[in-house]
């Protein structure tokens, strides 16, 4: 009997509530900081439909948000879920400006995570979906095991790299193959931007879509890599200010069942994920 997993489901949620707005996608105000804070009341709800549905998620939160709300962070713990790391104040990787800076914000995430929750995250998602060049190799010197930040597969993790080239006058040179997993992230499977209104500065994201929308595209992604990716991975990322509407979490739990309806599907924490498929694989 084969126990691979036709097809595995990690529930990703970034649990950035005020952090977002404060760090740098504000500007933090009373209406911006009380959408962060209702980041909260989506954690709750999230905790109670993922108790109902008997299914794992990953939480990836930011420092400041396991000290701002420790008593919901220690309950994500006690649910059982995973917690990923996720920067202090929801920095951009890029805009921290040296590895030393990086690697403080790195520190101050992981000592907040132990204080609050007692926990040692193994799997760490860039706030920006992107890393500078330090970020990978601070990761493998702090023992981490995956990373869910970039976007070159959609359902098959990869080994990250260092070293990477970069020369205008010549193809692109990948760099080595590092004992770090990918888990593959997508805006696709995203609620921030389908979703999430924002005006600032002129500029206006629209997002508010319909949740029958993301609903097509979210079962249209699975519904591929059952067909055509057997054993992949479906990474749909969260965040609980966003999905924590109630016409979006009846999305969600329509998809649990959705999902859950294939046979040979498991849900996973990103974590255990990253750990299948280090199995039976040598280690760059
Ligand atoms: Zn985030």
């Amino acid at each position: 009997m084969d126990d691979q997993p036709r097809a595995t489901v990690c529930l990703s949620f970034d649990f950035d509530a005020i952090s977002l707005w404060v760090g740098g996608f504000g500007p933090p105000t009373p209406g911006t900081i009380s959408r962060g804070e209702f980041g909260a009341v989506g954690t709750r709800r999230l905790l109670t439909l993922l108790e109902r549905a008997g299914v794992p998620g990953t939480f990836f939160v930011p420092g400041h948000t396991a000290e701002t709300y420790p008593e919901i962070t220690r309950a994500i713990v006690a649910a059982g879920h995973e917690i990923g790391h996720h920067g202090y104040l929801h920095e951009d990787p890029l805009g921290l400006g040296s590895r030393e800076r990086e690697r403080e914000v790195l520190l101050r995430g992981l000592d907040a995570l132990d204080r609050v929750a007692g926990v040692r995250p193994v799997g760490y998602r860039s706030p920006a979906w992107d890393n500078s060049p330090h970020t990978i190799e601070l990761l493998l010197e702090h023992g981490f095991r995956y990373d869910s930040s970039l976007m070159g597969d959609d359902f098959t993790p990869y080994w990250c790299r260092i070293g990477d080239v970069l020369d205008a006058d010549g193809p692109y040179r990948f760099g080595a193959a590092v004992d770090l997993v990918e888990l593959p992230v997508s805006w696709e499977l995203d609620d921030f931007p389908h979703f999430a209104y924002v005006s600032r500065g002129g500029a206006v994201r629209p997002g508010l879509s319909a949740p029958s929308k993301v609903e097509e595209i979210w079962r249209a992604e699975f519904d591929f890599l059952y067909r055509e990716v057997p054993g992949g991975v479906l990474t749909p990322t969260m965040h609980p200010q966003v999905i924590g509407r109630g016409h979006r979490l009846l999305m969600l739990e329509r998809l649990i069942a959705y999902y859950r309806g294939h046979d040979g599907v498991r849900f996973a924490t990103m974590g255990a994920a990253a750990e299948a498929f280090r199995h039976g694989r040598a280690s760059p």
